[in-house]
């Protein structure tokens, strides 16, 4: 049997980035052999393998060919003979599908080096078409490769066209959607995956949200975010805010909800986003806020006790308000004195039930109308 590395590893270790995950492909083996060596299956029916002590994937070279609609509609075919041309034949793009043997020879019969140099991403046959997910990873990868220069090569764009115009997207799973748009949120260029999906008539099927994104200005706003090390999350939230921000607060609410059910979203993505639409405005302009909106949105978002809230949402307000002067931060020194307030003390003051917890109330909003300069007094 030999053993190739293919895929990401290679691509990436040719463009001089670091490499995370390594795949392998397996010519001439079968899958008994594959176990008698150690390996371990991966699910029942598919050809793969992990590694028993680096747990990488192994995975047996195979043809595919599609048999019925959607991501699992698939006949593999793995089986001794198939070559390693066979199987880099299968692959999405170009890029992806050179292979490494131990010696560190390259394989690579589909023109990937050239495409890796010209920064084109260019689908390896006709087969491309077989799969939609293929719609959502190239624009992933001009996503995640925008920086360098990459771009998508016109018949590819054009099989993109082809396959979104068709019902195909509508039979891919909300994990397999969610899964690529997530990684493509992960990379320096989440609105180059919005771009793609809009230029080839994807969008409107899958993230119809964001259809109506004003690309140049998220750009902008999402360069800002990312350049404060963000997280997915953050970047989610972000777009979010921007392709909702034209509509009122309840049907922008409901356009997330709508977004994330159907996504099957984490819900930490969508709690974030519905934080950020609804509170970003208060907590750009928090100085000017009354005494009483002030305590409002500290314990909406209950702030006393998840200050890491503030510190995700913050550089997303910035985002959103770049041109905010950004000034010392008021909200911060607030919390720190409104935490010193404390039941316990009250209670040795003599205060109980309904009346301790008006006392408190009292306490906090005297807190926020004195540290906030030129605040209105709780009751004004
Ligand atoms: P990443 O750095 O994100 O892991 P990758 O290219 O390694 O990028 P994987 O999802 O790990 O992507 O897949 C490994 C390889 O398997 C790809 O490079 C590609 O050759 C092939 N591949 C994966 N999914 C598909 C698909 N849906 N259609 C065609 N080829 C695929
Ligand atoms: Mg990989």
């Amino acid at each position: 049997m030999e053993i190739y590395l293919v895929g990401g590893a290679v691509r990436d270790r040719l463009l001089g980035l670091g490499v995370k995950d390594r795949d392998w492909v397996v010519v001439g083996a079968t899958p008994e052999q594959m176990l008698d060596a150690g390996f371990k299956q991966v699910g029942k029916d598919f050809p793969v393998f992990l590694h028993p002590d680096s747990g990488e994937e192994y995975a047996l070279a195979r043809t595919e060919r599609k048999s019925g609609k959607g991501y699992t509609g698939f006949d593999f075919y793995a089986n001794p003979e198939v070559t390693l041309e066979e199987d880099l034949c299968r692959r999405d793009l170009t890029i992806n599908a050179i292979a490494e043997d131990s010696e560190g020879n390259l394989v690579d019969p589909y023109g990937g080096q050239q495409d890796l140099q010209q920064r084109l991403l260019r689908h390896v046959s006709p087969a491309f078409s077989e799969d939609p997910l293929r719609v959502l990873r190239v624009a992933r990868f001009a996503a995640r490769f925008a920086s360098l220069g990459f771009h998508i090569a016109p018949e590819t764009l054009e099989l993109m066209r082809e396959l979104s115009a068709g019902d195909e997207l509508s039979h891919l799973t909300a994990e397999r959607v969610w899964q690529e748009f997530e990684r493509a949120l992960a990379t320096q260029s989440p609105i180059t995956f919005i771009e793609v999906l809009n230029a080839v008539g994807a969008c409107e099927q899958l993230l119809a949200e964001l259809c109506e994104l004003d690309t140049t200005d998220a750009k902008q706003r999402s360069a800002a975010l990312a350049a404060r090390s963000s997280t997915a999350e953050q970047q989610f939230a972000l777009l979010l805010a921007i392709a909702t921000q034209n509509e009122g607060d309840k049907r922008a609410i409901d356009s997330i909800e709508a977004l994330c059910r159907r996504l099957k979203s984490p819900n930490r993505y969508r709690d974030l986003a519905l934080q950020l639409r609804r509170w970003h405005n208060a907590l750009a302009g928090f100085e000017s806020l009354t005494a009483i909106d002030q305590l409002q949105l500290i314990k909406q978002l209950d702030l006393l006790r998840r200050p890491e809230r503030l510190a995700q949402l913050r550089p997303c307000v910035e985002a959103l308000h770049l041109d905010l002067e950004i000034t010392a931060p008021t909200l911060e020194p607030l919390l720190e004195r409104l935490r010193t307030l404390s039941p316990q003390e009250l209670m040795a003051e003599g205060f109980s039930g309904k009346a301790l917890g008006e006392e408190l109330e009292r306490r906090q909003l005297a807190i926020c109308a004195g540290l906030a300069a030129g605040n209105q007094s709780p009751d004004a």
